[in-house]
């Protein structure tokens, strides 16, 4: 039995299914998870002495690869200053004024710890707000596993099979409502059928966590005019898609401006930060100011700061980064494209910048429905296939594939020499 192995057994003893979040189990591809020693740059290490090529990032966060040096040098000088405070500091200025600068829409900002608790805050002070309690949310996206918003909710729950979650109250989502996406006439619908009652729609403005599924034209412009006729708040779920398309997220790469975004992941570097910001007159209903409460032990933690201050920042500085990211990652996927069309492999392969997914099957994926046409079998074997070979790539079907700065030309080559070797 391999290090791997043998830690999963402790694990699975002491941690429910062995993990701390259910997707890094491997259950969707039947296998044993790799534990994970160190990383760095493009390249991920586990216990048994493997070296491989890192297609997750953490789950977006590392754009810049991993043990970026001017990340590492301001967490390493932040965490000899104190670990925590729990009181204001100049770091956690400078960190919402960096965000209100690179994102137009947003004039205010709070630092939470997740992205969970930065969309269950967003939705908070929407519905303070507006003074209304509906949210319309779409199937097939993931905002984190707050209550309200485990309803047809991506990734976790498809690669797991939950219907939704148990543990969860009728009367915590009788107000969430489910649209579909890429479907402008399904929400109208809802919108109809609860007159004046919506507060919010949040949305995925590039979905990622049904697999990559990508807004066609006029979905996101669609519902910045259906919420602006309905007097309802649009919520840019950027978790994912900050700092990632463009310096200012998919909401400056599409042009669409909400009313309210979270953030999560990149702003971290790595750390466990996540933020909600917006329109001014919004985040002003927040506590201290205003009656929507939500408060933070750990909130701006300096360390924290410190590490998505020098991400941005890194980001901020070089113009080019995005369009040398978003060129090369386009080149690799195409690439990825035509290799299974040479091996006569039917396969949706959805990109946009730096994500992107490989769907196992002949429809076009755009919604939730033609997602979970895929099959989940093949995809199991390409896992299988590719991690041999040395290639990480997320666990399940539903989720996407992010490439990073730190990904060189020949370890791009090396992953599409794998691929030619495949057999589905
Ligand atoms: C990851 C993710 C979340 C949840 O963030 P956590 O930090 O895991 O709580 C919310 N929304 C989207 C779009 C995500 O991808």
């Amino acid at each position: 039995m391999g290090k791997s192995e043998q830690l999963f057994e402790r694990a699975k003893k002491v941690i429910p299914g062995g993990v701390n979040s259910p997707v890094r189990a491997f259950g969707s591809v039947g296998m044993t998870p790799r534990f994970i020693s160190r990383a760095k740059g493009s390249r991920i290490f586990d216990v048994d002495g493997n070296e491989y090529i890192d297609f997750i990032g953490s789950w977006g966060p590392m754009i810049l690869g991993h043990g970026h040096p001017l990340v590492l040098d301001a967490v390493t000088k932040a965490a000899q200053e104190g670990l925590s405070y729990g009181a204001a500091t100049e770091r956690e200025v400078i960190m919402a004024e960096l965000i209100c600068e690179i994102v137009p829409s947003i004039e205010m900002v709070r630092m939470v710890n997740s992205g969970t608790e930065a969309v269950m805050s967003a939705i908070r002070a929407a519905r303070g707000f507006t003074g209304k309690d509906k949210i319309i949310k779409f199937a097939g996206c993931y905002h984190g596993h707050s209550d309200a918003l485990l309803v047809a909710a991506g990734s976790g729950l498809m690669t797991q099979g939950i219907p939704g979650s148990a543990g969860v109250p009728e009367g915590c989502t009788k107000d969430t409502l489910t649209a579909v996406y890429n479907d402008l006439d399904s929400v109208k619908q809802l919108f109809e059928a609860n007159p004046n009652e919506v507060a919010a729609i949040i949305v995925e403005p590039v979905a990622a966590n049904m697999g990559v599924v990508l807004p066609e034209d006029g979905f996101l412009q669609g519902l910045r005019r259906i919420c602006d006729e309905n007097e309802a708040l649009l919520i840019f779920d950027e978790v994912i898609t900050g700092f990632r398309l463009a310096l200012d997220g998919a909401q400056g790469y599409y042009n669409v401006k909400p009313d309210l975004t979270t953030f999560g992941k990149i702003i971290g570097g790595g750390m466990p930060v996540g933020a909600y910001g917006g329109r001014k007159e919004i985040m002003e209903q927040v506590a201290p100011l205003g009656p929507v409460y939500q408060a933070g032990t750990l909130s701006g933690n300096p360390v924290a700061m410190a590490a998505g201050i020098a991400q941005l920042t890194v980001l901020k500085n070089f113009p080019q980064f995005y369009k040398d990211l978003n060129a090369k990652s386009d080149r690799f996927f195409e690439e990825m494209h035509n290799i299974l069309n040479s091996k006569g492999i039917p396969h949706c392969l959805n990109h946009v910048g730096s994500l992107g997914s490989i769907f196992f099957t002949t429809e076009k994926v755009r919604d939730y429905a033609s997602a979970q046409t895929s099959h989940t079998r093949k995809f199991r074997m390409y896992f299988k296939h590719m991690i041999e070979k040395g290639i990480y790539i997320a666990p399940s079907q539903f989720e996407a594939m992010f490439i990073s700065a730190a990904h060189t030309e020949a370890d791009l080559a090396t992953t599409l020499e794998a691929a030619g070797d495949l057999i589905v």
